[in-house]
């Protein structure tokens, strides 16, 4: 294992507030080397061991290595970026976060902060307030509730009930930590969805801490991980028109609307619906 650099923390102001905090605790060995293998094993005649021999003997060089993978990377080929994993820490995230970080289900694993064996015995229990609150000038109140709920929360402790069941007071803004391990792949899909300003400011930033943890580790490999609009990903915005003009990245990125536009104003062709003969087509070509 390679040792991981320091961890990025992002300050909240208010004392009982949370502070965000994404570490890449650690990552696969040789990642660069690994990718390259995978995705070498399938088109090479050499065995596996005879391109790892190659690659430590330094007969194939880093840049040839990182030009391999970049072609790799635009194709749909993903398979082998599963067979490369970065660990993470991340605490003082909300519970509105955590629920919808752990929807995903493919090539992640978590460990998360329990709130039935933690029982929180501060004064107050920490909270995560969105920004929104402040600029609504209603952040006295939000820490007002909490303060009472964290009055009760540890009167119901006192008075003999289990954190389990205490815990049903908790809001949404309670704090959570994680342990995660997750691979290349899904690291990709999760900032093509997370990155999106379509997604909650809350995980958007946490996964751009957790991109920027990568980058400065493996900079080779940060250079895939972008919103699903980005240049190395899918390259234009899916989402709808209303949200793309919106969206502070539509000034760099176009519209899949716009794509259409072109092929037809300059492509020979008209975009068409499918019709019954061109899945004979499809099914009549042999040899695909
Ligand atoms: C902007 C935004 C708004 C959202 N709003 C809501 C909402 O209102 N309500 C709500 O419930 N959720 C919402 N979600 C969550 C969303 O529905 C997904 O649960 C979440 O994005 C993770 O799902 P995933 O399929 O990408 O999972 P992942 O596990 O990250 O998927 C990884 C890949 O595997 C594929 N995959 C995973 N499981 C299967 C399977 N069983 N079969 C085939 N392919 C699979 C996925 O399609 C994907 O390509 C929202 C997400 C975003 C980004």
């Amino acid at each position: 294992m390679i040792g991981a650099p320091t961890g990025v923390v992002f300050p909240m102001a208010m004392t009982n507030q949370a502070t965000m905090q994404v570490k890449l605790i650690d990552y696969a060995r040789a990642p660069l080397e690994k990718l390259y293998a995978a995705f070498r094993t399938c088109y090479s005649a050499d065995t596996p061991i005879e391109i790892w021999e190659k690659i430590e003997a330094e007969k194939i060089g880093r840049d040839k290595i990182r030009e391999f993978i970049g072609e790799r990377l635009k194709t749909g080929h993903a398979s082998p970026l599963e067979q490369v994993v970065f660990w993470f820490a991340i605490s003082g995230v909300s519970r509105s976060l955590s629920h919808q970080f752990v929807r995903h289900r493919i090539g992640i694993s978590f460990e998360q902060q329990s709130q039935r064996y933690v029982r929180f015995k501060h004064d107050r229990l920490a909270y995560v307030m969105p920004e929104s609150w402040e600029r609504a000038k209603l952040e006295d109140e939000f820490a007002e509730l909490l303060a009472r709920t964290s009055d009760l929360y540890t009167r119901a402790l006192a008075a003999g009930i289990p954190a389990e069941d205490a815990r049903f007071i908790l809001p949404n803004a309670a704090p959570t930590n994680f342990h995660v391990m997750v691979n290349f792949a899904e690291m990709l899909h999760i900032c093509d969805l997370r990155l999106c300003v379509r997604a909650q400011w809350e995980i958007r930033r946490m996964v751009a801490l957790m991109r920027a943890e990568i980058k400065r580790a493996l900079p080779e490999i940060a250079v895939f991980l972008q919103p699903k609009c980005g240049e190395n990903r899918m390259g234009y915005c899916d989402e709808s028109l209303q949200d793309w003009q919106k969206c502070p990245l539509g000034r760099v990125r176009p519209h899949k609307s716009v794509l259409f536009e072109l092929y037809e104003r300059y492509g020979s062709r008209k975009a068409q619906a499918l019709g019954e003969e061109d899945f004979r087509a499809v099914e009549e070509k042999e040899g695909l």
